[in-house]
């Protein structure tokens, strides 16, 4: 699978990847990354991306031209592919999405910067527009490996155990129950006897009643939403 990021802040991308998961993952080559510089592709000699909002306002928006040209000339090279534009202003990401998503060949990520990017990027050259939560930040690039990062552990054999996926928050609607290892006892706080007492059944009833009790204290939400939106974000 590819991924690729259209980004002016390569460097952002760049020194992301050499860690953790996602790090071997890119070095097993279970995945590949290309960053592709936006400001190669501006117009003029000072790589200008940016101009003032018609109509006024505070800020800049990132120019349509560099970035269009950036997307065609990666599809010219490397091929067709899904194509996302992340904004504070996008459809809410969700883990659901992110199943969908690891089924893709390819995957575009265009990063904005600044007050965002010409409507018009988004409306006829992106497939969706795609947001990481609730806050804004001041660039798509952390976005763009926030997409990057929860895809890729969800290819095959990129995770040490597959099975952590089948048991993981948000994989059926509720946060994960609480994980517990050594030791037994830190600082007088033991460890739940269940957990230590080898009997499975007992150990999967409390794990289940854990998973609600910490559903309905941190996601109250996702309880309401659990029975009819579980395929949400699954367009
Ligand atoms: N003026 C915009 C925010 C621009 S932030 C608005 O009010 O919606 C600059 C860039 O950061 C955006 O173009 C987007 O690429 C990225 N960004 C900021 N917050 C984001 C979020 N929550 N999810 C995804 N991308 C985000």
């Amino acid at each position: 699978m590819e991924f690729h990021v259209l980004t002016v802040f390569p460097e952002l991308i760049k020194n992301a990847t050499d860690y953790s998961i996602l790090g071997r993952a890119l070095k097993q080559e279970k995945l590949s990354l290309f960053v592709h510089d936006i400001r190669d592709f501006a117009p003029d000699r000072h790589r200008t991306t940016d101009d003032e909002p018609f109509g006024g306002g505070a800020g800049m928006v990132m120019k349509p031209e560099p970035i269009v040209h950036c997307l065609e000339h990666a599809i010219k090279e490397y091929g067709p592919g899904y194509v996302i534009v992340m904004s504070a202003a996008g459809r809410l990401f969700k883990q659901a999405f992110a199943r969908k998503l690891a089924s893709y060949e390819r995957i575009y990520l265009i990063a904005g910067h600044y007050e965002g990017i010409d409507e018009r990027v988004v409306e006829y050259f992106a497939d969706i527009e795609l947001s990481i939560g609730d806050y804004v930040l001041s660039g798509g690039e952390y976005p763009a490996m926030v997409v990057i990062d929860a895809v890729a552990r969800l290819l095959p054999n990129v995770l040490g155990n597959q099975d952590s996926l089948s048991q993981e928050s948000h994989n059926n609607g509720l946060l994960e129950y609480p994980q517990y290892t050594r030791p037994r006892e830190f600082r007088g706080l033991r460890v739940p006897d269940v957990l230590l007492s080898g009997n499975h059944a007992e150990i999967r009833k409390f794990r289940e009643t854990a998973s609600q009790e910490k559903t309905m204290q941190n996601r109250p939400d996702m309880l309401k939403t659990s029975l009819t939106e579980t395929t949400e974000n699954e367009q």
